[in-house]
């Protein structure tokens, strides 16, 4: 899978030993059994995992991945991409994530309430300490953290909420706001075109796909297929977003049946002839199965961690250009640590204010990355490895550490 291996990052940067083994292990991982009984009588068990990789730079940060596929390996991953990520946007936040292992799509609200309320109380503790402070991930949303927050009634101890208890305006959009603006920045200053005419396609319609949509087509790019997990829409005029908000409002309704398209499955718009292909659905979606059938020029990762380790070799090889998770969907940790400061000082914050602070860190480390890729000839994903590596040892070494 695509994360960089710290031997690569060692032959352009000097990490000292003791780093590198703070690096290598999480400082903490929490498993445990969520039982519930439903409204129909019926006991259920899921697996739940909490994992803070690295905590220098301050507490563990990452959100609730609600998905049958979660798995200990694969929340530990995650909260590894969660450090890089704030280190790369120089967030006091340190790399954490969690898993709870069900069907998102398959349990009511009563249950998906339990299941949230109980999750609480396993790991009360740390949530009231602030040791681990969770937001929305994949299969969670903004209503999942309201009921977290009701459960613990501090406000800090959670982001993602909705607006009216201490949520951010722009939080619900700002993953997707970064996806976009990380698009857009990389289409106009590096590769010098215009975006209006380019032709991108999405895979995953829920918050983050839907939002990077949005933004897109607002500055006039044209998107010619989404896809959701029933199935793909394709346009080759580009679709109208805003119509597609109105025909699906939420993840609950399926864009795949959207009339003015043509139907389209989630592995032929991987392979469609575009120029951008975004994905923000779910993990490992590019394989060196399909890796060598890819036609776009470039990739920009909504998802976290979409591509897997040998399609990456296959694309780099293809010459598509790769812009890595922890730099292109940042922005929902962006917005979550403004939600956490307002939070301790009691700030409000505008949500365009927070869109400009999202485009600012996005521009800076995006130009701070081609930088070092240029410098090193290496990828976007070494370069951007290489930066967050080179601010955790800084960090390192002011704590003691090292
Ligand atoms: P979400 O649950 O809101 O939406 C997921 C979307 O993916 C839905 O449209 C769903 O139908 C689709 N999907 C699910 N399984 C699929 C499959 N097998 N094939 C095709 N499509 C499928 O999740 P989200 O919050 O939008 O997260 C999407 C990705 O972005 C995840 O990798 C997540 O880790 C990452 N991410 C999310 C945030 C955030 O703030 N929500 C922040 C950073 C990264």
């Amino acid at each position: 899978m695509a994360i960089v291996k710290i031997e690569k990052i060692k032959k352009i940067l000097d990490i000292p030993f003791a780093a590198e083994k703070l690096l290598e292990k999480n400082e903490k991982e929490i498993s445990f059994s969520i039982s519930l009984k439903t409204k129909d009588n019926e006991i259920i068990f899921c697996d739940a995992y909490v994992v803070y990789h690295n905590v220098v730079l301050g507490p563990a940060k990452g959100g609730i991945r609600v998905s049958e596929n979660v798995s200990l390996e694969g929340t530990r991953r995650l909260a590894q991409i969660m450090t890089y990520k704030n280190a790369l946007m120089e967030l006091p936040f340190g790399g954490g994530k969690s898993g709870i292992k069900i069907d998102t799509y398959k349990i009511d609200e009563f249950t998906r309430i339990s299941i949230f309320k109980e999750y609480v109380h396993m790991i009360r503790e740390e949530l009231l300490a602030g040791n681990y402070i969770p937001a929305p991930d994949l299969g969670t949303d903004q209503f999942d953290m309201a009921v977290i927050y009701g459960e613990l009634h501090k406000p800090e101890c959670v982001t993602g909420k909705p607006v009216k208890i201490g949520g951010l305006p722009g939080r619900l959009e700002a993953t997707g706001r970064s996806v976009s603006i990380t698009t857009k920045i990389f289409v106009e200053e590096i590769m010098k075109e215009k975006l209006q005419n380019l032709k991108i396609a999405i895979q995953g319609f829920g918050n983050v796909g839907r939002w990077t949509s949005y933004f897109l087509n607002k500055w006039g790019a044209k998107i010619v297929a989404v896809s959701d997990i029933y199935g793909g829409i394709y346009n080759e005029r580009g679709f109208d977003i805003e119509k597609l908000f109105k025909y699906a409002p939420d993840k609950n309704k399926t864009i795949a049946d959207y009339p003015e398209s043509e139907k389209i499955t989630n592995s032929q718009l991987l392979e469609m002839d575009v120029d951008i292909l975004i994905p923000c659905a779910i993990e490992n979606v590019i394989t060196k199965e399909n890796a060598e059938n890819l036609k776009c020029k470039v990739i920009i990762e909504g998802a976290n961690d979409p591509i897997s380790e040998d399609a990456e070799e296959i694309l780099d090889k293809k010459g598509i250009i790769i812009l890595p998770d922890f730099l292109c969907n940042s922005g929902g940790v962006i917005a979550s640590y403004i939600e956490w400061r307002n939070a301790k000082s009691g700030n409000q914050t505008e949500k365009e204010e927070v869109f400009n602070e999202i485009d600012k860190k996005i521009f800076k480390s995006l130009f701070k990355t081609h930088k070092i890729k240029e410098e090193f000839k290496i990828s976007y994903r070494e370069a951007a490895t290489y930066l967050a590596i080179n601010f955790l040892i800084e960090a390192m070494h002011e704590r003691r550490w090292l």
